[in-house]
């Protein structure tokens, strides 16, 4: 009696012996996701992520409203008293992992894929309309981009604040803590 010859249950004709170790269908070497924990399929890696990835589309906007808003006041903040870049290191830093931290508490710490990179965005984005607005009230007028520019790269304050917070901010929501 010939050996039962069995297919991968999206591509039939393909031939495998290979099973997800969860739930057990046939799969061929294209369908199979390699896993800490052996070989699986396509649908159980999705289902996992899914469980571990549960941020909603709110949860994207508080994050996003955080980190912008926090970003826009600290750098008006750094702009108006002038901190010099080095002391900037150690204020930037914590504010990082503090933005950060303020965000997935108010998001009962539910993570999404999209999560480091809309708060890094959200800090970056943020931090220029902080400036900007800072610009703006100090200069009495909407400064021109040129104007913007020479401020920006004048002693890179901003450039490094920003930097640094959304790197940080970043890591921390890439992180599994
Ligand atoms: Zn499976
Ligand atoms: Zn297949």
């Amino acid at each position: 009696m010939a050996e039962q010859l069995t297919y991968c249950e999206v591509h039939p004709d393909r031939e495998t012996s290979l099973r997800c170790n969860k739930c057990g269908r046939l799969m061929c070497p294209d369908c199979a996701v390699s896993t800490p924990v052996g070989y699986r399929c396509k649908q159980c890696v999705r289902q996992h992520d899914n469980k571990f990835f549960s941020a909603s589309q709110n949860d994207y906007v508080i994050i996003a409203a955080v980190c912008a808003i926090v970003s826009a006041i600290a750098a008006a903040i750094v702009l108006q008293i002038g901190i010099p870049p080095l002391f900037l290191i150690f204020i930037a830093i914590p504010l990082g992992g503090g933005i950060s931290e303020l965000g997935l508490r108010l998001t009962q710490r539910r993570r999404g894929r999209q999560s480091a990179n809309i708060a890094a965005a959200a800090i970056v984005a943020g931090g220029l309309v902080g400036a900007f607005v800072n610009m703006t009230m100090q200069v009495g007028r909407v400064p021109s981009v040129e104007l913007m520019v020479r401020v920006l790269m004048s002693n890179f304050s901003i450039p490094i604040l920003i930097g640094i917070m959304a790197f940080f901010a970043y890591s921390r929501f890439k992180g599994r803590a």
